[in-house]
C-alpha cells in the first residue's frame, strides 16, 4: 500500500537519476529517486511535513513527513557554491508545509549560468525499509504531478522508517564508547554530499553513531539530520559512537570528512595540486581533536606514509634566563653578537640542506632581523632587562599577536618564531643545539609540538614517523618533514600523552589514524605494508634510471628543476634525464652584492659536474616580481608581477645580463648548456638577447652557438609560440606564471590558492597553442612548471603533445612509472575532450576517470 505521493516541484523535463552529472546523486548514496529538468523557477513542496534542512545558500530543501520520511530536492548540481545567489527560500526550517506550498524561488537564468547541471534530483533520503513505486516515465511534467509513489516494506513492527531503532533497553553496558571532536573545514560545511558520504560510512558499522554542532544532536546514518545540523566551514563537530566497533566508526566518519575534503579539492575548489610551487606539500585537511582515545587516535594528514615504530619522546630543555641586566650597554652588545652568531650558524647549515631547509633558514633569518622584534628587545634592554629576557619577551610578544589572528597558516608561524628564540638564547649561552640527537631504532617522535631546528637535530636514519598533538599541516616543520619523507601526523590531540614511552603504535599517515595499542596481527599487517612500499619504492627508483618511453614507445623525456648543486645531486639519483630549469636567481638571492663572472661559472660548473652528461638547462635570472633581489633594488612598482620581471629586467640591466652570459657559455663541457629566457612576450626580446649572446659568443671565441629556448609564460608568449619558435631551439612552458597570467590570480594569493589551476582549460588552450607550434617547427616543447609532476596533468600534457616534462627531483621516478603506462593516443583523445569542458574541476575529473581505467588510483 502506498504510504506517500512524490509530487512534481516545479515544471520541466522529467528524467532518472543517472542523468544527473554527480556520482552521489547518480550512485543513489543519498536515497532514490528521480531527476527534473526545470523550466520554471518556482519549487513548491513535493509533499506535506516539515522543513528539516533548508540552508542559507537555499539551493535545497528537505522535508520530513509525519511518517518521518526525509524527502529532499535538491536544485542543480554544485549550486551550493553560488552562496545563496539567484536563490530566495520563502520558508524557513521548522515550518509546516502542506504539498503545493511555495518553498524556494530561484532565477533559472543565474542558477544556469552557475550550476554544473540544472538537473534537480528528487529523493527520499534514505530508502531504508521503503521501496518506490510507480516511477513517472521520461517526459514533460508539471508542478503537482505525481513522480513516484512510496510504499513501506512490512516488517513486525510495521512500516520502517529512515528513524533509526532505538537501542534494546537490556543492551550490554560495557559498550565500546568512542569520541572526536573536529573542525570542519570542508568549504561549503556539511552539505549535500559530504552528509551523503558520512551517512553511508556510518551505515557500514554496526556502532550507533551520532555527529553533535550547536548544541542539537544528529544520527549519523541520517543525511538529513546531518544536514540539519546546519554546520558551516569553521564550526566544530563532535562525533560520537557506542558499540563493538564504536572505535573504528568514529575513525572511519573522520576519515569521511577528509575524503570529501578530497573531493571539494579536485572539484577545484580546495587546494589545486598541480599549480602549487615546487616546495609545495599535502594542503590541511581537517583538524580533528580527540576527545577520548580508544586505540585509535585521529589527526591531520601532514606528510603521508605507514609506519610501525616505538613512541619516543624527547624533553625539551628550557632554557634559563635571568631577568636583569648588568649594564645595557653590554646586555645590547650580547644580544647584537649572539644574532650575528646564530645568523652565520644558519646561513652554514643553509648552504649544506637542500632547497626546503634554505627557504625555512630564510625566513627564520627574516624573524631574526625582524625591526619590531628587536626594537622591542632593546626597549626591554633599555629598562633594566638582561639580552635574553628581553628577546624571550619580544618574541612572545610577537606570538601573542600572530596567534590572535584567524589565518592558520600565519598562527603556524609561531613554531618558527620560537625556533629563532630559542637559537638566540643557546647563542647567548655560549651553546649551539646540539645534533644527531639519539634516538631508539625505528622511533616514532611523539610530542606536543616541534621545531623546524629540533627536526634537523634528530638522528634521520632512526625516525620513522612523527606524531604531534597540535601542530599544522602547513607549518615549516611540516614541510620540513616532507622533504625528509617522514609520515607525520598533527592535530592529534592531547591524547597522544597517555601513550607510554617505549609503546609500539602504527602511524597511518595515509589515513590519518595513531593506532596507540595495536594488536599483533594489526601490526604485522603494517609492517607489510611498510615493506611493500619500501620494495614498490626501489623498484621505481631502479626503473627510474632507464630512459623513459610511453606505452607506444613515444620518447618522453624527465627532467628535473634545480636550484642548486645539492638538488642536481638528488636530481641525477632519482633518474633525472637532465636540468630542465635552473632557477639561477635563487643561487644568489641573499647577496647584498652582485655576484661576479667568477662567482657564478663556479656555480654552475659544479651544477654541470654533478650533472655529468645530462644537459643543463640555465635559465637567466628571473628577478622582479616574487622574487627581489636585495643587490638590484628596483623602483618600487604597483602591481610588481606586471611590471619589471624576467628578461624586462634583464634588458633593463644589461651589465648584470651579460657578466651572466659570459659565464654560462664558459661552463664546460659546452654543447650541454642551453640558456633559457623568462618571461617572454615577443620576439624582439629574443632578438635582443641572442645579439649580446652573438657577440660574447666571438668574444670568448666559441663556434658553436649556444641553444636556446624561449618561456612561455604569458599569454602572448602562447598565442605568438609558432612565430618565436622560429628564433628559439626549443620553448619551455611556464605553467605557475601562464596559470596566473592567464586567469588574472596571483599565484601566490592564499585564497586563490585553490583556483589558480593550470589545468584550467583556458590554460590547457594555452599550452595547445604551443606544444602544436613545436611540433610544426620539429622543435622540443617541454613543461617546467609545477603542474608537470601533477599526475592528473601528465597524461593532458603529453595528449597535447609536450615531449619534455621538468619536475622537482624527488617526483621524477613517479611521472616516468606513469608516462611508462600511457598511449599517447589515449592521451590526445582525452586532451581533445578537456579542451572543450568548462572547469578546471571538470578537466581533473576526466582525467581522474582515465587513469583509475588504466588502474593508476595511487
Ligand atoms: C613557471 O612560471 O612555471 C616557472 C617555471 O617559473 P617560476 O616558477 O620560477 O616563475
Ligand atoms: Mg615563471
Amino acid at each position: 500500500m502506498s504510504i506517500l505521493q512524490i509530487l512534481a516541484p516545479f515544471d520541466g523535463w522529467c528524467g532518472t537519476l543517472d542523468e544527473v552529472p554527480d556520482p552521489v546523486f547518480a550512485g543513489r548514496m543519498l536515497g532514490d529517486g528521480v531527476a527534473i529538468d526545470p523550466t520554471t523557477g518556482i519549487l513548491v513542496a513535493p509533499c506535506a511535513g516539515e522543513i528539516v534542512a533548508l540552508p542559507a545558500s537555499a539551493h535545497a530543501v528537505s522535508i520530513r513527513t509525519a511518517r518521518g520520511i526525509d524527502v529532499l530536492v535538491h536544485i542543480g548540481v554544485d549550486t551550493v557554491q553560488l552562496g545563496g545567489r539567484g536563490f530566495d527560500a520563502r520558508v524557513r526550517p521548522g515550518a509546516s508545509v502542506r504539498a503545493g506550498d511555495e518553498l524556494i524561488r530561484f532565477d533559472l537564468d543565474v542558477v544556469a549560468r552557475g550550476a554544473k547541471s540544472l538537473m534537480t534530483p528528487i529523493l527520499v533520503t534514505p530508502m531504508d525499509g521503503l521501496r518506490l513505486q510507480q516511477r513517472r516515465a521520461p517526459g514533460l511534467v508539471s508542478s503537482g504531478e505525481v513522480l513516484f509513489e512510496i510504499v513501506g516494506i512490512a516488517t513486525a513492527a510495521g512500516i520502517e522508517t529512515s528513524t533509526p531503532p532505538p537501542r534494546a533497553a537490556n543492551a550490554p553496558k560495557e559498550e565500546a564508547a568512542a569520541a572526536h571532536t573536529l573542525i570542519v573545514t570542508l568549504r561549503h560545511g556539511l552539505h549535500a554530499r559530504p552528509a551523503a558520504l558520512l551517512a553511508q560510512r556510518a551505515k557500514a558499522f554496526g556502532a550507533q553513531a551520532s555527529l553533535s554542532a550547536h548544541g542539537r544532536t544528529a544520527n549519523a546514518r541520517s543525511v538529513v539530520a546531518i544536514m540539519a545540523l546546519g554546520v558551516r566551514q569553521g564550526d566544530e563537530l563532535s562525533i560520537q559512537a557506542s558499540g563493538a566497533d564504536a572505535p573504528q566508526s568514529v575513525a572511519s566518519l573522520v576519515a569521511g570528512i577528509q575524503e570529501a575534503l578530497r573531493m571539494e579539492s579536485a572539484a577545484g575548489h580546495g587546494a589545486a595540486a598541480g599549480t602549487a610551487p615546487d616546495s609545495s606539500k599535502t594542503a590541511p585537511t581537517a583538524a580533528p581533536r580527540p576527545l577520548a582515545a580508544a586505540g585509535v587516535l585521529g589527526g591531520v594528514i601532514a606528510v603521508p606514509g605507514i609506519a610501525v615504530g616505538r613512541a619516543t619522546r624527547i624533553e625539551r630543555r628550557e632554557i634559563a634566563v635571568a631577568e636583569h641586566g648588568a649594564d645595557s650597554g653590554r646586555e645590547r652588545a650580547e644580544l647584537e653578537q649572539a644574532r650575528i652568531n646564530v645568523r652565520m650558524r644558519l646561513e652554514r647549515v643553509a648552504a649544506t640542506g637542500g632547497a626546503t631547509r634554505r627557504e625555512i633558514i630564510a625566513a627564520h633569518l627574516e624573524f631574526l632581523d625582524d625591526p619590531q622584534v628587536n626594537e622591542a628587545a632593546h626597549e626591554s634592554i633599555a629598562a633594566g632587562k638582561s639580552a635574553g629576557f628581553a628577546w624571550r619577551s619580544a618574541i612572545r610578544r610577537s606570538i601573542s599577536a600572530l596567534q590572535a589572528l584567524e589565518d592558520s597558516r600565519l598562527r603556524e608561524r609561531v613554531d618558527d618564531l620560537l625556533d629563532v628564540e630559542s637559537h638566540v638564547l643557546l647563542a647567548l649561552a655560549g651553546e649551539a643545539r646540539p645534533m644527531n640527537i639519539p634516538l631508539p631504532e625505528r622511533a616514532v617522535l611523539v610530542a606536543d609540538d616541534l621545531l623546524p631546528s629540533e627536526l634537523t637535530a634528530l638522528d634521520r636514519a632512526r625516525l620513522v614517523a612523527i606524531c604531534l598533538s597540535g601542530g599544522g599541516a602547513t607549518s615549516h616543520v611540516a614541510i620540513l618533514a616532507a622533504a625528509m619523507d617522514i609520515p607525520m601526523l598533527v592535530g592529534l590531540g592531547s591524547g597522544i600523552r597517555d601513550i607510554a614511552d617505549g609503546a609500539t603504535v602504527i602511524v597511518d599517515a595515509d589515513a590519518g589514524t595513531l593506532q596507540t595499542a595495536p594488536a599483533a596481527p594489526a601490526i604485522e599487517q603494517a609492517r607489510a605494508a611498510v615493506e611493500s612500499r619500501l620494495m614498490r619504492r626501489a623498484k621505481t627508483l631502479a626503473e627510474a634510471q632507464i630512459e623513459c618511453r610511453a606505452l607506444d614507445g613515444t620518447r618522453v623525456e624527465v627532467f628535473a628543476n634545480l636550484g642548486n648543486v645539492t638538488d642536481a645531486a638528488a636530481a641525477v639519483a632519482h633518474g633525472a634525464e637532465g636540468c630542465g630549469l635552473l632557477r639561477t636567481e635563487f643561487l644568489f638571492i641573499d647577496r647584498e652584492t652582485a655576484p661576479t663572472e667568477a662567482e657564478q661559472l663556479a656555480a654552475y660548473q659544479d651544477i654541470a659536474a654533478a650533472l655529468g652528461p645530462r644537459p643543463l638547462i640555465l635559465r637567466l635570472m628571473d628577478v622582479g616580481g616574487d622574487k627581489p633581489l636585495r643587490y638590484l633594488p628596483l623602483p618600487a612598482e604597483d602591481n610588481p608581477a606586471l611590471g619589471l620581471r624576467g628578461i624586462r629586467t634583464a634588458l633593463a640591466h644589461p651589465d648584470l645580463m651579460r657578466t651572466q652570459l659570459r659565464a654560462a657559455l664558459r661552463v664546460r663541457p659546452a654543447g650541454n648548456v642551453r640558456l633559457l629566457i623568462p618571461m617572454i612576450t615577443d620576439a624582439a626580446e629574443i632578438l635582443a638577447v641572442r645579439g649580446v649572446i652573438d657577440e660574447l659568443e666571438a668574444e670568448i671565441g666559441i663556434a658553436d652557438r649556444v641553444e636556446l629556448g624561449a618561456m612561455i609564460e604569458t599569454p602572448a608568449a602562447a598565442l605568438m609560440a609558432s612565430g618565436l619558435i622560429r628564433e628559439v631551439d626549443f620553448l619551455s612552458i611556464g605553467s605557475n606564471d601562464l596559470t596566473q597570467y592567464t586567469l588574472a590570480m596571483d599565484r601566490g594569493h592564499p585564497e586563490l590558492a585553490g583556483r589558480t589551476d593550470a589545468l584550467h582549460p583556458a590554460v590547457l588552450k594555452l599550452v595547445a597553442a604551443a606544444a602544436g607550434a613545436g611540433a610544426a617547427a620539429g622543435k622540443m616543447v617541454a613543461v617546467c612548471g609545477g603542474v608537470a609532476a601533477d599526475r592528473l596533468a601528465v597524461p593532458l600534457l603529453l595528449g597535447l603533445g609536450v615531449r619534455e616534462l621538468s619536475v622537482v627531483p624527488a617526483a621524477v621516478p613517479a611521472i616516468k612509472r606513469q608516462i611508462r603506462s600511457l598511449r599517447i593516443n589515449d592521451c590526445r583523445e582525452l586532451a581533445l575532450r578537456c579542451l572543450d569542458l568548462a572547469s578546471p574541476g571538470e578537466v581533473r575529473a576526466q582525467a581522474a576517470e582515465m587513469l583509475e581505467s588504466l588502474g593508476d588510483m595511487q
